[in-house]
């Protein structure tokens, strides 16, 4: 087990991560315990914590980011406040990002604040969602417009809950991975761009997944801890960001099956490395490189929402200053740059960049 300090919380990260839990569960601090799960992590995840000796409420949310909104967490409030939850009570948020933002949002806000931990169950909230302190949800067709700035009292990981997940959700929790590689370390992305497919094959070994999930983490870590409530560089884990929450929020609102998340991500950071070869004279030798590893890897599909609508969502972005739009890019994979601001015209470009390359790839 690797054990990773965030801001005054400890990241337990490997399957025996579950002593770790019941070590403190056992302490006693707490006067009730709920657990926040969803159908899936309820059917999938619940039994494998083995909790069994703790009283313990469950709550339980619909699945999906079309439930990450401002009724879900009434009804979480709801819960707590007929089982007489205090503000001594902890919430522990066993699920994917959505459950992780939502209920640290719930449990932040509940009573002026109580605790909660993690035990994230996806790729993208092991490797990704579940540290750092963002907490929110999606308010009036925009994502993590309402939140707080909270941290979780603890972060357990185990990566055996990963073996329920099925390939889609893997390949989007990728997407996290893949941007920190290209934001801060080189050699890491040299490793996931080459050695990747292995990963989706059934029964990928839970230690290589650790591993993965281990570094991606200790990027993100180390720049949260440097710049907790991203007043400069915590900004650059935002790349592929802009473009990828506009899409995620178009698809949310047009589509029937809507893109997830890592999905959307993936599109933004491929459309923003043609933002950074053209801004941050990134080399076109590596935007190549990022194109063609991510169209290796997953299947997107062309962006069809037109571009004005999406400018509209990017103009809604937290990171914009002065109704600018705010680009974190790379200069080179492994160096980002923060605070670019792009022209319209280059925005639509990128997209007319990434919907050829499909074409291309046919
Ligand atoms: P998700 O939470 O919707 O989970 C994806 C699906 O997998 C859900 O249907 C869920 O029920 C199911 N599931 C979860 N664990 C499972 C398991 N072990 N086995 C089988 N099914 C399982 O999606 P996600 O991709 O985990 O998270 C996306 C969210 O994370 C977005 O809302 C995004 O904005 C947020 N996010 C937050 C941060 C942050 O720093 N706070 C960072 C990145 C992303």
């Amino acid at each position: 087990m690797k054990i990773i300090s965030g801001i005054k919380y400890n990241i337990y990260i490997g399957n025996d991560a579950v002593h770790e839990l019941n070590s403190f569960l056992s302490a006693g601090k707490y006067s009730s315990l709920f657990i926040l799960v969803d159908e899936n992590t309820k059917r999938h995840c619940l039994k494998k914590l083995l909790i069994s000796n703790y009283q313990v409420s469950i709550i339980q949310i619909k699945s999906g980011e079309k439930n990450k909104n401002i009724r879900t967490c009434e009804k979480i409030w709801n819960e707590l406040s007929k089982q007489n939850a205090d503000r001594k009570s902890l919430l522990i948020n066993l699920g994917g990002g959505v459950i992780t933002d939502i209920g640290g949002f719930a449990a932040s806000v509940y009573k002026r604040g109580i605790d909660f931990i993690h035990i994230p169950t996806t790729l993208l909230s092991q490797a990704d969602a579940s540290v750092g302190g963002k907490t929110g949800i999606d308010f009036n067709e925009y994502k993590n417009q309402v939140g707080t700035f909270a941290f979780p009292k603890a972060v357990f990981i185990l990566p055996s809950f990963l073996k329920t997940l099925d390939k889609r959700q893997l390949l989007s929790g990728f997407a996290e991975v893949i941007k920190h590689a290209l934001i801060a370390d080189e050699t890491y992305w040299k490793k996931i761009s080459t050695t990747s497919l292995l990963l989706w094959e059934k029964g990928a070994r839970d230690e290589v997944w650790e591993e993965i999930i281990s570094r991606s983490i200790q990027i993100k870590n180390e720049i949260v801890s440097k710049d907790p409530y991203e007043n400069g560089l915590r900004k650059t884990l935002n790349f592929g960001h802009t473009i990828g929450h506009a899409i995620e929020s178009a698809s949310l609102k047009k589509d029937k099956k809507p893109l997830l998340h890592g999905e959307a991500i993936t599109i933004g950071i491929i459309c923003e490395a043609y933002l950074s070869r053209k801004y941050c004279g990134m080399p076109s030798k590596e935007m190549n490189e990022i194109s063609s590893f991510i169209l290796s890897v997953l299947d997107p599909k062309p962006v069809k929402y037109p571009i004005k609508t999406l400018i509209a969502m990017m103009k809604q972005d937290k990171k914009n200053r002065d109704s600018e739009i705010n680009f974190t890019l790379l200069s080179s994979i492994g160096k980002a740059e923060i605070n670019n601001s792009c022209t319209e015209d280059l925005i639509e470009e990128s997209v007319k960049y990434f919907n050829d390359l499909l074409n291309t790839n046919k």
